[in-house]
């Protein structure tokens, strides 16, 4: 649960608003994706700024082209709309890769050769592994090899994926904030998630540091999204210092829930947009069912 300050901070902004709806196409939009682009959508309309859409879809295994259309479909058919062309995370992979370039230069990154398997194992064995919100950290087995044998081990052909050095990056960047509107200002915690993944194994880049990278080069200035995420921006406002970024301002909502008070998920269809749609109901009702009054 997420502390609220009695009052929202008011933000003195004299720059455009820029917001975004970044989606991953791994199931089709429920009425928690449909709040969440209400969300960023309404507060760029309110400010005369600009709304954008970003899909989110490094992840190949799991990401489905018609997932991809029935988001287009579907906040097409809700009313909403956006500016400037879409923003397709995996036609942008050097931008991520350049941004890694950058970490490791700093020092903050190196590589692991764990697998998930040997993960879980190392986590099993230790008596106090460290815990982050969302469960069990990773243990730091590949933080500390030896460059020779990390020299070695790529050069055997060992798959790896790169990590951010979250005790380094703390040292790098000191002291910083970063502010959520709603829950007011909160101090950067760069380890609160450990070494998180940069780069994957399959993958050149991660939902961290991708999400880091686009926000920049899309110049959003507020991030609207579900209070899920909350936690999340600790790790990136850590990269954005790293990164020299500029910090834009967050307001994360609430989530919505089933009849039962349990947060709504992709796997289940029967809450997605589209069924609903298929089930006869209008844009409004839907807007109405998440507590939406003010749709045109
Ligand atoms: N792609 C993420 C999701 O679908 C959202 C990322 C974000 O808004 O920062 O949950």
């Amino acid at each position: 649960m997420i502390a609220r300050s009695a009052r929202p901070v008011t933000i003195a902004a004299a720059m455009t608003i820029v917001t975004r709806f970044a989606p991953s196409p791994t199931g089709f939009l429920h009425m928690g994706h449909a709040y969440s682009a209400f969300a960023g959508w309404h507060a760029a309309r309110m400010a005369g700024g600009l709304f954008l859409l970003r899909v989110e879809d490094i992840d190949t295994g799991r990401c489905r082209p018609h997932f991809e259309d029935a988001i287009y479909e579907d906040l097409a058919w809700l009313g909403l709309t956006w500016e400037r062309p879409v923003r397709r995370q995996s036609e942008h992979l050097p931008d991520y890769r350049a941004a890694l370039a950058a970490l490791e230069s700093l020092g903050v990154v190196y590589p692991c050769f764990c697998t998930r398997k040997a993960i879980q194992q190392e986590v099993a064995r230790m008596s106090r592994a460290p815990h982050g919100p969302d469960g069990a950290l990773y243990p730091g087995t590949c933080r500390n090899l030896p460059q020779a044998e990390r020299d070695q081990r790529i050069g055997d052909g060992n798959a790896y994926a790169l990590r951010l050095d979250s005790a380094r990056a703390a040292s790098v960047i000191g002291e910083a904030t970063w502010l959520d509107e709603l829950a007011g200002p909160q101090r950067v915690m760069p380890a609160l998630f450990g070494d998180v993944v940069l780069a994957r194994r399959d993958v050149p880049t991660s939902y961290h540091l991708s999400v880091t990278v686009d926000d920049h080069l899309q110049d959003i200035t507020l991030v609207t999204r579900g209070e899920d995420l909350f936690h999340a921006t600790h790790v990136h406002r850590t990269l954005q210092i790293l990164l020299g970024y500029k910090a834009p301002i967050y307001r994360h909502h609430r989530l919505i829930t089933d009849d039962a008070g349990q947060r709504l998920a992709k796997r289940s269809d029967a809450m997605s947009i589209r069924h609903h749609r298929a089930a006869g109901m209008a844009p409004g009702e839907i807007w109405s069912s998440i507590g939406v009054s003010d749709m045109p």
